[in-house]
């Protein structure tokens, strides 16, 4: 078993080597001895541990998750973090993501617009130690910039784009290569460190590190 962050390891359930984070369960994903596997198919947060991307968390961090819809990935991300606000503007989903908080005093739930976050502004305490961001609607790199402001010198973004959410139509590498401009342009943008695709898990998806400049 090979150990990824106190918070984080690769365990034996069902059989089987998986990466998984303690705590109590929230879509049906096994369990052993209190450790719960976190499926990379489900969670590009995932898929980016499991592709080894140097996501700089160390476990107990403040971190802002937007687009956190019914708590797949930000439950397992308030197993390791500190307090974790996940932002979800859709009722339906955040309904489940409460269901998720309740075991988990650190997770906050959000019904805003990651859009528009001076809403959330009174809430969130700025210098959060990371932003993780799966909205997969259009304008993926204008939600990571307009957030930009909660983030610490020094923390990191997890941002995960999906191609077709931007235009369906258009060379996947295209969304991307104008994503990253988006992000890197202007002194109040960020600084990629690392990307991979993640077709491995999520299709037409690309996984972006960065800090801010
Ligand atoms: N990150 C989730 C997980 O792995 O468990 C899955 C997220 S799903 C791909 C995208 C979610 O982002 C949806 O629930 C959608 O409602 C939400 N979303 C899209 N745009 C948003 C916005 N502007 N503000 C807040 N949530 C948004």
């Amino acid at each position: 078993m090979s150990k990824l962050l106190d918070g984080i390891q690769r365990r034996q359930i069902d059989g089987e080597e998986r990466l998984a984070t303690r705590g109590e369960p929230v879509y049906g994903e096994p369990t052993e001895d209190g450790w719960r596997a976190w499926d990379p198919h489900r969670s590009k947060l995932g898929a980016m541990f499991e592709l080894g991307m140097d996501h700089g968390l160390e476990g107990g961090e403040t971190v802002l998750y937007l687009g956190a819809a019914s708590g797949t990935t930000v439950s397992h991300v308030a197993d390791f973090a500190g307090p974790t606000y996940a932002v979800e503007f859709a009722p339906r989903p955040a309904r489940a993501l409460l269901s998720a908080a309740e075991s988990r005093p650190r997770l906050f739930p959000l019904l805003k617009d990651a859009r528009k976050p001076d809403t959330y502004a009174h809430v969130v305490e700025s210098g959060v130690d990371a932003i993780v961001q799966d909205v997969a609607t259009r304008g993926q790199a204008r939600v990571a910039l307009e957030n930009r402001r909660f983030l610490a010198e020094d923390g990191r973004l997890l941002l995960a784009i999906k191609a077709r959410s931007e235009d369906v139509t258009r060379d996947p590498e295209a969304v991307f290569a104008d994503a990253r401009d988006e992000l890197t342009t202007g002194d109040d943008g960020y600084e990629i460190l690392e990307t991979q695709r993640l077709d491995d898990y999520h299709t037409d998806h690309l996984a972006i590190v960065a800090r801010p400049k």
